[in-house]
């Protein structure tokens, strides 16, 4: 038996977790349930987190959260609590089944079945943003190690556990070779210990053009959050199903589960809604929790329902469905099937009922890390970046010389275009003279001297490299 934690949230959320709950318990899902409130009375209450402090402990202590959709009023204050829920629980992984169901489910891709596998944690979506000049805003960009090996991991594991052929990895590293370039790295690595499943990497923007063109080339896809937020939805969306796509959210100590769509708050309780969605993520769940027994019989009995063309209106279709039916009435049928199979879909077969096996991310030894140079970013209203090198060359010691200046990480000094475009954002690249070396300490003076000359330093990077490697970007024309 299993204690989870559940919400039904806002809007159709309650009859949708109704409708979930029922046909999961009929299945025989070893479950026990604890409610808490979470969402849009919880935020007009006054609590702008949407959830109150005690839920938490309950989330917590179950571990496992399968929740419906919530509202989020509208107007400033109030913060997602699904970010929020993310990243309080360590949710590395989002993993989101798009398979089509055709002929049921009008889709251009009858072929397809592929499930992508986004980073949840990290890349643009730390928020990490600020101001640095009048012209220029910059969010940074954080990929580590741990995050890439913790989601590449799952995406091979996940491929073992359910007889998946292939992983296939989405980045933009011929272009962000750090960032990017890491993730890349470390899928390269981890492929290698699963010998068994193909594994290829593409760039993201013929891969996403290939997979909204030919969605049956692919199985699991993994990428980092930025991408795999966009893409997650164009993929549910071309199986034509996002209104029937579930999602689970995975951590290392707890996992939620949930509907890809809204509150729909025009359609609450009206007996309209459609509860495949969230009953999707509740067969993640139960997967997850080591019931794949009642997943598959569950997932099975869904799938015969569709095929039978009982369909609640946002399917239904004159000629392909049987029935128009409601909530209550969807979830009746598909209980009823409970224990049939269909005959037209591809029945699915979940095995055994094991978890997946995620090994706890190890360190790996430092490094030998070597300061190389700093790049010190100015504000600075001018246009000539000749004027701007005269005026930084003044700061020049034998540890830290100007060696070049870009704008929007285009080198406009030395031997720079008129033509390139400049903003008031520079970076100026200082390095040691030959045979000098440069110390936190010949930093500090730099910046002191640049106060003392009226240089408006913004922020600067440190570069380094790692046993002996250079791990910083050139210049975009140095
Ligand atoms: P929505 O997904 O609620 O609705 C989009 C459209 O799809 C509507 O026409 C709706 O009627 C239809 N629809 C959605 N789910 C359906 C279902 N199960 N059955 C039948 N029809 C369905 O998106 P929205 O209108 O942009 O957002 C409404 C509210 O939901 C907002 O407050 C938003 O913040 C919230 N929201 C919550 C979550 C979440 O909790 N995970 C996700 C997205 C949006």
């Amino acid at each position: 038996m299993q204690r989870i934690t559940v919400a039904k949230g806002d809007g159709i959320g309650p009859e949708i977790m109704d409708a979930t709950l029922s046909i999961i318990k009929a299945a025989g899902a070893r479950i026990e349930i604890d409610e808490i409130e979470i969402g849009e009375k919880v935020y007009l209450a006054g609590n702008t987190s949407g959830i109150a402090r005690e839920s938490w402990d309950i989330i917590r202590r179950n571990k496992v959260f399968l929740k419906a959709p919530i509202t989020t009023p509208q107007g400033g204050g109030y913060k997602s609590l699904n970010v929020t829920t993310r990243k309080f629980l360590g949710l590395y992984a989002n993993i989101r089944p798009c398979v089509s169901l055709h002929p049921f489910v009008k889709t251009k891709h009858p072929q397809m079945d592929i499930v992508i596998v986004r980073e949840n944690e990290e890349d643009l979506y730390a928020g990490i943003e600020h101001q640095q000049t009048d012209e220029v805003v910059q969010c940074l960009k954080l990929i580590s190690r741990p995050g890439c090996e913790k989601i590449i991991r799952y995406a091979f594991e996940y491929a073992v556990r359910y007889g998946r052929r292939k992983v296939t990895c989405f980045t933009k590293d011929n272009i962000m070779k750090q960032t990017d370039g890491l993730f890349h790295q470390v899928f390269d690595e981890i492929a290698q210990e699963y010998p068994s499943i193909e594994n290829e990497h593409w760039i993201i923007d013929i891969g996403a053009a290939k997979m909204a063109d030919t969605p049956e080339a692919f199985d699991v896809i993994v990428m980092p959050n930025l991408y795999g937020d966009v893409l997650s939805d164009v993929a549910a969306q071309i199986a034509g199903s996002v209104g029937l796509a579930g999602s689970a959210n995975i951590g290392e100590a707890c996992a939620m589960f949930e509907a890809i769509h809204g509150s729909a708050p025009r359609r609450a309780g009206q007996n309209m809604a459609n509860p495949s969605g969230l009953l999707q993520g509740a067969i993640q769940m139960l997967t997850h929790i080591g019931q794949a027994d009642v997943a598959e019989k569950v997932q099975n009995a869904w799938l015969k329902t569709i095929e039978d063309g009982i369909h609640t209106y946002d399917i239904y279709k004159e000629g392909v469905s049987t029935q128009k039916v409601g909530t209550k009435e969807f979830a009746e049928a598909v209980i009823n099937n409970l224990g049939q199979k269909p005959a037209q879909l591809k029945a699915v077969h979940y095995g055994n009922g094991s978890t997946l096996n995620l090994p706890k991310y190890v360190r790996k030894p430092a490094k030998k890390k070597e300061l190389q140079g700093v790049d010190v970013f100015v504000h600075w209203n001018g246009e000539d970046a000749a004027q701007l090198a005269a005026l930084v060359e003044q700061l020049n010691t034998p540890a830290a010389q100007l060696s070049m200046i870009t704008n929007r990480g285009i080198k406009v000094y030395p031997d720079g275009f008129p033509e390139t475009f400049c903003t008031d954002h520079w970076r100026c690249r200082f390095k040691p003279a030959e045979g000098e070396q440069l110390t936190k300490q010949d930093i500090i003076r730099l910046l002191q001297a640049a106060d003392e000359k009226h240089i408006d330093v913004i922020k600067t990077e440190n570069l380094y490299a790692f046993d002996g490697k250079p791990a910083f970007s050139l210049g975009q024309g140095q």
